[in-house]
């Protein structure tokens, strides 16, 4: 018979995929030690087959939650049920990966108007017991049947109103009850039914709700932009309840081991006294910081670090945790590994190795490599901020770090609208809920005005790398007028604003940010990244600023120079123009000797920037309209020119160009005359910039600088194509040697991004010295999709349908794509063994692919500068993973000789 329920004390830590975070953790919890409420899980798996099986829960299922439900009355002696000793439970979901907030809780299960009373004999309590029955009529009437919370909401606040009360500890005993009565009512009106009286249907409905929850959209948004499987399901925990609202010496909080938006070491927190926990996650209340438990529970404080420690210590990892303390005990509730964002990351990986916790290998493993680009992000200089005083608004909490500026929005729906047409927006939101996740992912940045620093908004935004100010008290919001004031300053919806989400500033305006910078402790961790990959890391970089960004990441190389960006330049792009509507050659060339020097310039920089290291310097690759301007334009200019001055010489001029651009367009310019195509039919241009290239490299030589030019050829199919550019090339090369006296070493290879190049790879690498895989190309070639318009087009719904796993112009498809790249390279390496092999599409900077990469025996990757942080981890990532599988299938083999 297939086990679908677990009780905590059978579990452990590596049971996720059954078990889900939550209940595999409270189960390696009890393991140790800790106190945790009895409890038990129900599968993922149970979850799956229920939603297959048009919700029905099975027999089994049910027969297995009664008797784990018997252990739990068992250890505490109550019953679930019993009019005179009632068991209260709480029924909550986990998956396997934590999706903060995304799925259903219910607590107090177990409430009737019978053992509301057993309630009340148990804690002598009847505001409280009323209080929690009324809990649960709301909870399991959103839960289960999807009444709005605002009703119930509406009710408590009429009442308070009525009786003039401020907070809710203000009412009393009788009006809990009253509010239950209302909340019945409330029930009975929105589903036609009475709220159940029967724990045994509570608890049924409550877990079918649970199982349900997988599928509801929020959920289902979160997963796809966390790229969750959606095939996983949800655990539901069923645990004997315990009350952080039941009097000063009761209260409920979240707590990480480090600071989750710095990665400083020390407890980390909010705790609210006399509260259940929704109160602190939903952000309803504005908690207290963790650290005031030091004066106000003392003992309890010391107690909590302690299992902070016992936690952090067994896990290897920061910890996030959830508590509550009923009438002075302390009980542990969940915990997991905590989300944090990338400085955290990395200065905890970096401090747990240095304090002998976990080995540098471990600490690298530790690091979300995609993540890393998060410490580059922007910030607000301190002279713009010094600057901008007057228009300080506010200073909330500095929830998510990154600077960000942008138009107000209250609404989550008008975010998602304003983003698709290019607009920056900032979401200002009272508090976030599961619910404005689409918002959240089209803002630049979150603000709100509630919540701690785990609320939701602050734990979403981290996930996200947005920057995020959450609890902003100050500022007034005025969501009927739609507008925002706080210090004298009134803004309204559309209306820039800035948040600083490292210190939760909050300004008037646009303020420009800068980029982030590396600090020591990332430079540890690269350096010892670089201790343990064995793929090379280059950069892509076009300009002499770039390269030097580049070697700053730790880029040992350029792996890719897109030359036509050197001619999109204001002082450049009219020669370029010059040189495309050149009627003959000798005009062509002409503007090609202007163009000349700046190349010269340029790629002397680059060699400089990039002293010792290899630089790929890829010949002109893009069609030459892209280089003038946009017909429709160009076409509504002359038509009105031709109106209002028929005969003036800018009238000619431009017709002419119109003319040119329309001679020039393509149907399909991404398979039309570009690449290696343009240098065969104008070689004056390849001759142009290959002149360039060795000029540059005979100067920058000349001052002792060691240089390793290598020549790229774009888009080649053929091996003729090569064969025939090579020899223009080398003549060329010769010439400018000759002329200079100086003799430059330097390599030849081609891009592979056309199958049929990977098809003929060994015909194609008898004339290259390297390959370089342009996988944005070839995965638009191999695909047969339009890198520059699949994505606005159908990409989107194949990825929210499951028709795709992934995007594959972010991330490599390697069962494809991939397959090429293989095969491409076992040709080359067979007639050329010396062959360099890189790859240089965006890919390059995405950690699987990049470990796809380190598996295939690539020698190196590239990509834009700020990715080499994400490369450089992700290629030692790879290489620690390949060895500990080495290692591992030698012990095996071990064994089997022993045996
Ligand atoms: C590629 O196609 O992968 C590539 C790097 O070239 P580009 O993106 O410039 O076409
Ligand atoms: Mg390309």
């Amino acid at each position: 018979m297939t086990k679908h329920v677990y009780a905590f004390k059978d579990g452990n830590k590596d049971m996720r995929d059954l078990l889900g975070g939550k209940g595999a953790n409270l189960a390696e919890m009890t393991q140790i030690g800790l106190p945790v409420p009895p409890g038990f899980t129900i599968t993922t798996q149970a979850c799956m087959t229920y939603l297959a099986s048009e919700n029905h829960l099975s027999p089994e299922v049910k027969a297995q939650a009664e008797e784990a439900l018997k252990d739990i009355e068992d250890a505490v002696q109550k019953k679930l049920g019993d009019p005179a000793n009632p068991l209260l439970v709480s029924v909550r979901s986990g998956a396997k990966f934590s999706m903060p907030g995304m799925m259903e809780t219910i607590l107090n299960l177990g409430l009737n108007d019978e053992t509301v009373h057993g309630l009340i004999a148990q804690t002598g309590d009847p505001r409280f017991a009323y209080d929690s029955y009324r809990r649960l009529i709301a909870m399991f009437g959103d839960v289960v049947f999807h009444i709005e919370k605002a009703h119930f909401e509406e009710q408590l606040t009429a009442l308070k109103q009525a009786r003039g009360y401020k907070v809710d500890t203000d009412l009393t005993a009788t009006d809990w009850q009253e509010l239950v009565n209302r909340f019945k009512a409330i029930f009975q009106e929105k589903t036609g039914l009475s709220f159940p009286q029967d724990v045994r249907t509570q608890l049924w409905l409550a877990i079918e709700a649970v199982f349900k929850s997988w599928n509801i959209p929020r959920a289902v948004a979160y997963r796809k932009h966390q790229h969750i499987a959606h095939d996983l399901g949800t655990a539901a925990n069923i645990q004997a309840m315990v009350f952080g609202n039941m009097g000063p010496d009761s209260a409920t909080g979240v707590a990480f081991t480090r600071n989750p938006a710095t990665g400083e070491k020390g407890l980390y927190g909010e705790y609210l006294i006399n509260a259940q926990g929704e109160d602190v996650v939903a952000g309803i209340r504005t908690p207290e910081k963790i650290v005031l438990m030091q004066v106000t529970m003392p003992d309890l404080y010391k107690q909590l670090l302690h299992y902070a420690q016992t936690l952090e210590t067994h896990y290897k990892d920061m910890q996030d945790m959830e508590f509550t303390i009923e009438k002075g005990r302390l009980y542990m509730l969940q915990t997991r590994n905590g989300k944090r964002t990338a400085q955290a990351a990395v200065r905890i990986a970096v401090d747990m190795t240095q304090s002998g916790l976990i080995s540098k290998e471990e600490a690298l493993l530790q690091i979300d490599a995609n993540q890393l680009p998060q410490v580059l992000l922007p910030a607000f200089e301190m002279e713009i901020k010094r600057q901008n005083t007057p228009n300080k608004l506010a200073t909330g909490l500095g929830a998510s770090p990154g600077a960000a500026s942008g138009k107000i929005v209250f609404d989550p729906d008008e975010a998602e609208t304003l983003a698709q047409v290019g607009e920056k927006v900032i979401l200002v939101r009272r508090e976030t809920v599961p619910d404005d996740i689409h918002g959240m992912i089209a803002a630049q940045g979150i603000l709100t005005t509630r919540g701690g620093s785990t609320s939701h908004a602050a734990v979403v935004a981290r996930g996200m790398g947005k920057p995020c100010v959450a609890g902003c008290e100050s500022l007034i919001l005025d969501l009927r007028h739609e507008t925002l004031s706080a210090n004298g300053l009134t803004l309204h919806k559309g209306d820039y604003i800035s948040i600083d989400g490292a210190t939760g500033e909050v300004f008037k305006g646009n303020l420009p940010t800068v980029d982030g910078k590396i600090n020591g402790e990332m430079n540890t961790l690269l350096e010892w990244a670089d201790e343990f990959r064995t793929l090379g890391v280059r950069a892509n970089a076009d300009t002499p600023q770039d390269a030097i960004k580049a070697r700053q990441l730790g880029a040992k190389g350029i792996g890719l120079c897109r030359t036509e960006h050197m001619f999109m330049g204001q002082d450049r792009l009219p020669v370029m123009q010059q040189m495309i509507m050149a009627k003959t050659e000798a005009e062509r060339r002409n503007a090609l000797q202007k163009l000349l020097p700046m190349q010269r310039e340029d790629f002397e920089g680059i060699f400089r920037a990039m002293a010792g290291y290899p630089v790929t310097i890829r010949l002109l690759d893009p069609p030459l309209h892209e280089f003038l301007p946009n017909p429709e334009t160009l076409l509504e200019e002359v038509t009105l020119l031709r109106l209002n001055e028929p005969d003036s010489p800018e009238t000619q001029e431009r017709a002419q160009l119109l003319k040119t651009v329309m001679q020039l367009k393509e149907s399909n310019p991404m398979l039309g005359f570009r690449g290696c195509r343009l240098g065969l039919i104008y070689p004056e241009i390849n001759e142009m910039q290959v002149r360039a290239i060795f000029e540059a490299a005979a100067k920058v030589k000349s001052d002792g600088i060691a240089i390793e030019p290598e020549i790229m050829i774009p888009l080649v199919g053929t091996a003729e194509e090569l064969k025939r550019l090579r020899e223009q090339l080398e003549n060329v090369a010769r010439e400018v040697m000759r002329e200079t006296r100086q003799s430059v070493d330097y390599h030849f290879g081609t891009m592979i991004e056309v199958p049929r190049a990977a098809l003929l790879a060994d015909e194609i690498a008898q004339h290259a010295e390297f390959f370089s895989f342009g996988t944005n190309d070839l995965t638009q070639m191999t695909f047969g999709y339009s890198r520059d318009d699949a994505e606005g087009r159908f990409l989107a719904y194949y990825l929210d349908h499951g028709i795709l796993p992934d995007n594959p112009f972010e991330s490599l498809d390697t069962t494809g794509v991939g397959q090429l790249i293989v095969m491409a390279e076992e040709k080359a390496r067979h007639v050329n063994p010396n062959i360099k092999l890189g790859l240089c599409g965006e890919h390059g900077g995405e950690a699987r692919s990049v470990a796809f990469c380190d598996e295939a025996g690539l020698n190196y990757v590239s990509c834009s500068p700020f990715r080499v942080p994400v490369a450089r981890v992700a290629a030692a990532q790879a290489a620690i993973r390949k060895r500990k599988a080495r290692e591992q299938l030698n012990q095996n083999l071990n064994l089997l000789h022993i045996k």
